[in-house]
């Protein structure tokens, strides 16, 4: 990990909740300011920062075939921040609230969108499925693990969960273990140990 790489050594202090005329959300850091859980919509080419802002819990969606006009409506209309890397589109569209993101790799994305916008930490991570952006159920009982997860991870500890929305299952694998260990790199001292 090269020097301009590195984690924070701490996070800036939220910024003060005060409401504002009008929110100014935005790449001047001064400006920035975020709801305990913000919504976001992502644009085609952040794929990966989308499904890594799902594991963390916020509604993040992602419509890669939605033209940019219609993209910026929806956001503007649903209250989403919208996360882009095209200065075009914010030049000549004017988003309401946005994060331009100036990143390529999706972790070193989710720490300047986590820096500039400083929300709340989550209490949970994997509460949303990362594929389809609709909320987890709660976690299974022991007879639903029995029924639907593969033998060979049913006994996993953790709280196994199920997408109402595409079907898919989440448990604690080595998989979510990964993921986890490179959160814990990526949001060093914003992101709680017990969370983790
Ligand atoms: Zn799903």
């Amino acid at each position: 990990m090269s020097a301009s790489n590195r984690c924070p050594r701490s996070w800036p202090r939220r910024p003060s909740c005060t409401p504002r005329a009008r929110p100014a959300w935005g790449s001047a850091r001064s400006e920035v300011t975020a709801p305990a859980q913000p919504k976001f919509a992502a644009d085609a080419m952040l794929a990966r920062l989308a499904r890594w802002l799902r594991v963390l819990g916020w509604d993040t969606t992602l419509q890669p075939g939605l033209d940019d006009t219609t993209l910026v409506r929806q956001a503007n209309e649903e209250g989403r921040i919208l996360l882009t890397r095209d200065r075009g589109l914010l030049r000549d569209l004017r988003p309401d609230r946005f994060v331009e993101v100036h990143h390529d790799g999706p972790l070193e994305q989710l720490r300047q969108v986590v820096r500039e916008l400083n929300p709340e930490p989550p209490h949970e991570l994997f509460t949303r499925c990362t594929v389809c952006n609709t909320e987890l159920s709660p976690p299974l009982s022991d007879a639903e693990r029995a029924a639907r997860l593969p033998p060979d991870v049913r006994e996993l500890p953790g709280p196994a969960r199920a997408c109402p929305g595409c079907g898919r299952l989440y448990w604690r694998g080595s998989h979510a273990k990964r993921m986890r260990t490179a959160l814990a790199h990526c949001l060093t001292d914003w992101l709680p140990r017990e969370v983790l």
